[in-house]
């Protein structure tokens, strides 16, 4: 398969500049005008039959070809963070608060560059969806995407997506079947006292000394209520009561981050951290309002379709630089909610160490460029295999 790569890689100057190009000009959620033109316009250059506009500014580039009637859909995410970049690169942000820091830029380009090269060396009979989405860090692109019909469009027998992951060796690819990423959500906790003088708590309703233990009850929902052997987050990353030390506050407010990577966990959280609140609160004369917001749905990669994207993975890199079984993640990811509507399966892509190699979120992260011709073969194999006229070459899936 190394021909493949090789053919990649002899192009990969363009799609480096590109990648760049993107790092460069990065946009939020929503706001990946400039991006979503960029991706447009070469798809339709390449010959694809382009929709914008999807979400809000969600492209789909589709090719058609022969009289398959598979049909084949593949995700990459366009959005960029709200981090000052500190990374000192001639191609650093020059938008000043912003920055890719999680690596989305390489994500379109490693899409575009498998796009061009399988619009016009593709051997493949089906219909290729490649979804380019917005608002993946929290805005739930996917869904809105998926609101405007994106489904019911542009139909797929299996949808497949990828993630660089610092920490692992470049080029390296990790999967997993089942969950893989957890689902993640948020509740605001408002705790209602009675305010008064510090001299004089016998008159007050203290909401802080509520919230002080409430916080530390928060911590037996995992070691205590969820079943030792799944996994569960529950963490408190706010707390703000109070503005002086002679006054006792009125309220108490409390911000929690929420994860699961199993749904019957995700609804023992929801109900632990509901009546925990409640029955705190009523232990200190206090009143709790939990505002619960759901997020991101838990990442299930289906059996089948991990099965086929492990044998492309291997055969295009070889046993050694595939991980067939990778550990669960804490992180979330809205490609999830795809999952939930088709089949399919999320990899992540090792992006190295040294420098730029951090963890992405982190203002020194840098996306390794060197992923661009590997991520690139690996889209262009899965999309030749899965529309593949020859059944022999299907490998696992039907
Ligand atoms: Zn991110
Ligand atoms: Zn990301």
């Amino acid at each position: 398969m190394t021909y493949l790569l090789d053919a990649l890689h002899a192009r990969i100057g363009e799609f480096v500049d590109l990648r760049r190009d993107i790092h460069r000009h990065p946009e939020l959620a929503f706001d990946e005008h400039r991006t979503a033109a960029l991706v447009a316009e070469r798809l339709a250059a390449w010959g694809y039959r382009v929709e914008r506009g999807l979400g809000g500014t969600g492209v789909v580039g589709t090719l058609v070809r022969g009289a398959g009637s598979r049909r084949l859909g593949i995700r990459a995410d366009m959005d960029a963070l709200p981090i000052p970049e500190a990374t000192g690169l001639a191609w650093a942000s020059q938008r000043p608060g912003l920055m890719h820091a999680c690596g989305h830029d390489g994500h379109t380009a490693m899409l575009l560059a498998a796009a061009r090269h399988l619009a016009e060396q593709g051997r493949f009979d089906g219909t290729l969806n490649l979804i380019f989405q917005p608002a993946e860090e929290g805005g739930g692109g996917a869904l809105r995407m998926m609101g405007d019909g994106l489904f019911e469009r542009f139909p797929c027998d299996a949808v497949f997506a990828m993630h660089n992951m610092p920490g692992v060796p470049q080029g390296h690819l990790v999967l997993r079947e089942g969950a893989a990423m957890a689902s993640s959500d948020y509740a605001t906790i408002r705790l209602t006292g009675r305010g008064g003088h510090g001299a004089m708590p016998q008159h007050a309703a203290d909401p802080v000394v509520a919230a002080a233990s409430l916080v530390m009850a928060l911590q037996t929902v995992v070691s205590r209520n969820v079943d030792p052997l799944q996994a569960a987050v529950v963490t408190v990353g706010a707390l703000h009561a109070g503005q002086a030390n002679n006054v006792i506050p009125a309220q108490a407010t409390l911000e929690l981050s929420v994860r699961a990577l199993d749904r019957d966990v995700r609804a023992l959280l929801e109900q632990r951290v509901k009546a925990l609140a409640e029955s705190q609160a009523a232990s200190f004369g206090v009143r709790a309002e939990v505002d619960w917001r759901p997020g991101y749905a838990v990442l299930v990669n289906s059996a089948r379709e991990t099965a086929f994207a492990r044998d492309v993975a291997v055969g295009l890199l070889g046993a050694e630089r595939v991980t067939l079984q990778g550990p669960p993640l804490t992180g979330s990811e809205d490609f999830a909610f795809m999952l939930e509507r088709v089949p399919g399966s999320y990899v992540l892509i090792g992006n190295g160490d040294g420098p730029g190699g951090c963890m992405v979120h982190n203002p020194g992260y840098d996306f390794n460029d060197d992923n661009i011709a590997v991520g690139s073969a690996y889209w262009v194999r899965l999309a030749e295999r899965f529309l593949s006229a020859d059944d022999l070459t299907r490998g696992a899936c039907p």
